[in-house]
C-alpha cells in the first residue's frame, strides 16, 4: 500500500477513509463489455476486483499535499454521521478518518486549502463535521475552494442547470451538510478553470461526470502529476475510457473529458491520481495508436 508519493519536491499522503466491494463491473459501468473486461481483468484481480464476489473494489481516499508553504487537503470522502439514501452504503459512516488524519501527522487546525474535485457525496463529507447537533468547518483555518459550475448546479436553491433526476437522488442531502455550512460560515471560495492556487499546483476544467469537475495538476522540478478526482473511477476506464459510471452527469461529455486527460497524461508522462483507485492508487498512462494501458505502479 503506498501512502506516500513524492512529485518532485511535493509530498502527497494518502488518508483512507473506507474501502471495500462497491458492485459488480456489468452493474456499475455504462457501456460495458463482458469480452473485454475478461481481457484484462487478470492483473486487476484482486486488488481493484474481487472476482470471487464479482465486485469492482474501491476506495474512499484523501490526498495531502505539502506544496509551497502550504498544507492543501484534496477531496474529502464521505464523512461521518451523514444521511445518505441516495448511496446508503456511504451513509452514517463511523471511520476513525479524523484518527487517521492525526496519524500521518497533521493537525486539523494546520490545513490552509480544502479542494473539491467536485460536490458529490463522497468528496465533501468531510468538509464538515458534527458539533453539537451542527455541521461546521472540519478545518477551521482553512479555505474551502469549490467548483463554482457545481455549486450552481447542486445547491438546491442555485441557479442552474439542474442535476439530472438520479443525480439529484445520489446526492440528496450532500450539499446542505457539506457545502451550505461552508457558505454560511465564509470560509468557502468558488473557483473555475485556470486557477493558479500555488506556484506548483493549477486547476483545469474536467466536465462531464459533472459540469463543474475540476482536475488538479502539479509540477514541481520536472515532474508532474494530476488529481483527476472521477474523471477515472477504475484502471478499466484507462483501457476503455467510453466506460462510464452510472453518476456521470454528462455522459458524452465525460467520455470526451476522459480521452483528453488520458492522451495528456500519456503525453507529459503525468502520474494521475484518481479518487478511488485500489491496489497502489495511482498510474502512468501508456498509450499505443488508439489504446491506453495503465501501468499500475508507484
Ligand atoms: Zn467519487
Amino acid at each position: 500500500m503506498v501512502d506516500t508519493l513524492h512529485v518532485g519536491d511535493v509530498r502527497v499522503r494518502r488518508i483512507e477513509e473506507w474501502q471495500g466491494n462497491f458492485l459488480p463491473p456489468s452493474v456499475f459501468f455504462v457501456g460495458f463489455d463482458d469480452a473485454d473486461f475478461r481481457r484484462v481483468a487478470g492483473p486487476l484481480t484482486p486488488q481493484y476486483y474481487d472476482a470471487a464476489a464479482d465486485s469492482l473494489y474501491a476506495f474512499l481516499q484523501t490526498w495531502v499535499l505539502e506544496v509551497d508553504g502550504l498544507t492543501v487537503v484534496w477531496d474529502t470522502g464521505a464523512g461521518n454521521a451523514k444521511e445518505r439514501p441516495g448511496i446508503p452504503i456511504f451513509g452514517n459512516l463511523d471511520t476513525p478518518f479524523l484518527e487517521r488524519f492525526a496519524d500521518a501527522g497533521f493537525r486539523l487546525e494546520e490545513v490552509d486549502l480544502v479542494i473539491c474535485s467536485h460536490l458529490h457525496i463522497d468528496h465533501v463529507g468531510w468538509n464538515t463535521r458534527l458539533e453539537q447537533g451542527r455541521w461546521v468547518p472540519t478545518f477551521p483555518n482553512a479555505r474551502y475552494l469549490l467548483p463554482a459550475i457545481d455549486r450552481d448546479y447542486w445547491d438546491p436553491r442555485g441557479p442552474g442547470p439542474r442535476p439530472t433526476e438520479s443525480g439529484a437522488f445520489v446526492n440528496s442531502g450532500t450539499f446542505e451538510d457539506s457545502v451550505q455550512p461552508l457558505l454560511d460560515a465564509g470560509v468557502a471560495e468558488l473557483v473555475g478553470h485556470g486557477c493558479q492556487v500555488s506556484k506548483s499546483l493549477s486547476l483545469q476544467s474536467v466536465p462531464g461526470h459533472t459540469p463543474g469537475h475540476l482536475a488538479m495538476n502539479l509540477r514541481s522540478r520536472g515532474e508532474e502529476a494530476v488529481f483527476v478526482g472521477d474523471v477515472l473511477h477504475h484502471p478499466l476506464q484507462v483501457h476503455y475510457p467510453h466506460w462510464n459510471s452510472p453518476y456521470c452527469e454528462d455522459q458524452a461529455q465525460a467520455r470526451v473529458t476522459r480521452r483528453r486527460i488520458l492522451e495528456e497524461a500519456a503525453e507529459r508522462d503525468a502520474l494521475v491520481v484518481p479518487a478511488h483507485f485500489g491496489g497502489v492508487h495511482c498510474c502512468r498512462v501508456r498509450r499505443s495508436g488508439e489504446t491506453f494501458t495503465p501501468v499500475l505502479e508507484a
